[in-house]
């Protein structure tokens, strides 16, 4: 069985061509001469194909009359011209053959229009509505402009490990991966002995792919990494998943101005590629979720990213006569309301903020020569505020020591991330970016739950 995909056979408007085509029934009603038509989705695009099935198909009273949403079924026949205005060619059944019948009084996609919390408890089949098909689209398309924009550069794909002993800067609480039988785990003077697990040390699942990333900069040169992290924060935003796909670029000979550089291209490029390959969806994103979709990613395509230091930001909202729930104060750390109003009422657009003090930064980023902030940068955008952070690495290997000692982070575990500073060490770049919350920026779903397939959440791990 060779079947057309329903976006080919679109795109091709071809009168009087022959095609065999299966999906699932979107929607099919009847008219009053011996008609089906049925609307005939199978995921390659948002568009359906339209069938027409007459009385005289020899299944026809048995079969396609008791055909509902839900249905997948195969349809050979001759493609026709539509009188309808929605699309240009129809299908003229020749031949249909049921493949899967849906129970209606099971099957829950019969409404029109669901609510994105009623669709989250049927994860498995919500791919086959409208929006759930655009998001998917537009995530794969999404991912390969990812790998494209690395790969036309030379940046070389590396895969970081998913288990790891370090917790890397800490960043959110941490899985435990484990084989101990948990009824009964092994215990030392009171204390777990994980001597006695599967890697005789504790392990966890990873929060970024950065430090193992920097290691592979550092003898490659540019490299980049686009995979899953796990964070066990309990934190029941829209904007937090306790499993996110992190894309981590790092460049070695590279200072903090070519990571701005590269975050910016890499943002354009991306919003640029979904422009041009994904309109259909894009255009029902405009229609259905949020207005501004396409003129947003227009709009930042086009920008100049503004650029300013911490100590900059904090001057200008402190002068704002601004009732923020946060404090502005030089030394704590600048808030979502705050990244939202630097970019949408002072710049009036993208902002990239550099170098933040060094006790709201993480151990591994490169000391200024002030002593007091770090080469780090923040890329903010309207709407969402930060959406890429990034620094210059410390090459330093007494500096590294020193901050590591300073945060409480113990140099013997990060004893190969030490040795990278003493055996050729060099100035290196990297960031890190949120695959779920840049598919968010550009479809405008606004709860990070509805741009990843099975989303899991603090208390939900089957959907
Ligand atoms: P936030 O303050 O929003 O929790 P963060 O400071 O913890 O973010 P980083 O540790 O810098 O974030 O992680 C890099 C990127 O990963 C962030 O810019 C964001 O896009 C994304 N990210 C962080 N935590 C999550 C999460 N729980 N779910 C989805 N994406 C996340
Ligand atoms: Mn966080």
């Amino acid at each position: 069985m060779r079947r057309e995909k329903i976006a080919a056979v679109l795109a091709s408007e071809k009168i009087g061509a022959k095609t065999t085509v299966m999906g699932w029934i979107k929607t099919k009603r009847e008219s009053k001469g011996g008609f089906s038509f049925i609307e005939l989705n199978d995921g390659s695009c948002l568009g359906n194909l339209q069938i027409i099935a007459d009385k005289g198909l020899p299944n026809y009273r048995e079969e396609i009359l008791r055909l509902q949403t839900g249905c997948s079924i195969c349809i050979s026949g001759t493609l026709v011209a539509s009188p309808g205005k929605k699309q240009k060619v129809e299908l003229r059944a020749e031949k249909i053959k049921v493949i899967g019948w849906a129970d209606p009084a099971r099957y829950p996609l019969q409404k029109k229009r669901h609510s994105f919390e009623f669709l989250r408890t049927i994860a498995h089949l919500r791919p086959r509505t409208n929006t759930f098909g655009a998001v998917a689209r537009v995530r794969n398309a999404m991912s390969f402009a990812v790998h494209a924009f690395f790969q036309e550069r030379g940046f070389i794909y590396v895969h970081t490990p998913i288990i790891t002993g370090s917790d890397c800067e800490g960043a959110g609480e941490t899985f435990k991966v484990t084989a101990f039988d948990l009824e009964s785990v092994p215990k030392k003077e009171g204390h777990v002995d994980f001597e006695k697990d599967f890697f005789g040390q504790p392990a966890n699942l990873t929060v970024s792919g950065q430090l193992e990333a920097e290691a592979y900069a550092l003898s490659m040169g540019d490299v980049y990494t686009f995979g899953p992290t796990f964070r066990a924060e309990n934190s029941n935003t829209p904007r937090h998943l306790a499993e996110f796909w992190m894309i981590e670029p790092e460049m070695a000979f590279c200072d903090l101005d070519g990571a701005i550089e590269l975050a910016e291209e890499f943002l354009k490029y991306i919003f640029r590629y979904v422009l041009e390959n994904c309109k259909e969806d894009m255009q029902f994103f405009t229609r259905f979720i949020d207005p501004g979709a396409i003129k947003n990613l227009e709009k930042l395509v086009s920008s100049h990213f503004e650029r300013i230091t911490y100590t900059e930001a904090v001057k200008i909202l402190s002068k704002m006569n601004e009732a923020f729930e946060f404090p502005v104060q030089w030394g704590s750390d600048i808030q979502a309301e705050h990244e939202r109003y630097l970019c949408e009422k002072v710049f009036r657009g993208p902002v990239v903020v550099t170098d933040y003090p060094k006790q709201i930064k993480p151990f591994y980023m490169k000391l200024n020569e002030d002593g007091k902030t770090v080469k780090a940068m923040d890329v903010l955008v309207p709407k969402i505020g930060e959406i890429i952070g990034g620094s210059q690495r410390e090459d330093d290997h007494d500096t590294l020591y020193n901050r590591m000692k300073e945060t409480n982070i113990s140099p013997e575990d990060y004893w190969w991330y030490l040795e990278l500073r003493e055996f050729g060490s060099a100035p290196h770049s990297g960031f890190g970016l949120g695959f779920e919350r840049l598919i968010q920026y550009v479809t405008g779903l606004s709860n990070i739950r509805d741009v990843i397939p099975f989303p899991r959440t603090p208390g939900n791990v089957n959907f």
